[in-house]
């Protein structure tokens, strides 16, 4: 089933790519894998999908050692200071960069792991406060200041816009968020600023965003199904 839903997601990405003049290939799926086990990872590897996120730093921890040596774990969650040591081992990109503290105490352990790590800066930009991420005005002193940690290379900007009804009603929040990250592009903020990453869009909406310009869509349920719940 899992095999089956991943492919039947990249063709529909390919679609929503080409629909507006993209290829398929700029946009990367990430398999929303938390709250399954391990062999879920498994059996997505099997079918050729390399790309998981995760939100708790535990389980990226526990499903490194037991998963493929291959695949890659974006973390897309909340990450407290005091884990910024385990995400900088066990992850490969930090999604949800949204304060300096953070920055820094990420950028201080990869210094010492001699490893430099793609970040991406969590905007709030529907403005919700049951949302995580640094405020639209506030994104570009931060994406400036993250710029001047060497072992940081801050490629884009993420979202998580409001619930909304529809993934229409969610097209707003991913133009502002391409518009952002071009605006900051402009300004020079980024390590590679011809190549921004937009990580936006999740299985009720990604076509949507990628329609606005997402080059990452995170993915869980459309792949995997409904979550276990939280124990
Ligand atoms: C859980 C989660 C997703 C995946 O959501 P689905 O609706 O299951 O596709 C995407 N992004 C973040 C940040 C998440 O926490």
């Amino acid at each position: 089933m899992i095999t089956e839903n991943i492919a039947r997601i990249k063709r529909l990405i390919q679609e929503a790519a080409e629909k507006s003049g993209r290829s398929a290939d700029s946009v990367k799926l990430v398999a929303v894998s938390k709250r399954f086990p391990a062999s879920v990872i498994e059996e997505a590897c099997a079918g050729g999908q390399l790309l998981f996120g995760e939100n708790y730093i535990q389980e990226v921890q526990l499903k490194r050692e037991k998963a493929p040596k291959n695949i890659r774990f974006h973390f897309i969650g909340h990450l407290q200071t005091n884990k910024a040591k385990i995400a900088a081992q066990c992850c490969d990109v930090i999604e949800t960069i949204d304060r300096l503290k953070l920055g820094i105490s990420l950028n201080r352990h990869l210094e010492n792991l001699n490893k430099s790590m793609d970040v991406l800066v969590q905007v709030n930009i529907g403005e919700d406060p049951k949302k995580a991420g640094v405020a639209k005005e506030d994104a570009e002193i931060l994406v400036k200041e993250l710029q001047s940690l060497p072992n940081l290379k801050v490629r884009g900007l993420m979202t998580m816009p409001p619930i909304e009804p529809t993934a229409e009603h969610s097209r707003r929040y991913f133009r502002q968020l391409r518009l952002l990250a071009r605006d900051l592009a402009d300004k020079g903020f980024f390590t590679t600023p011809d190549e921004i990453e937009l990580s936006m869009g999740m299985s009720s909406d990604y076509k949507v965003a990628i329609e606005e310009g997402a080059t990452i869509v995170r993915v869980g349920t459309a792949i995997f199904g409904n979550r276990p719940a939280i124990q």
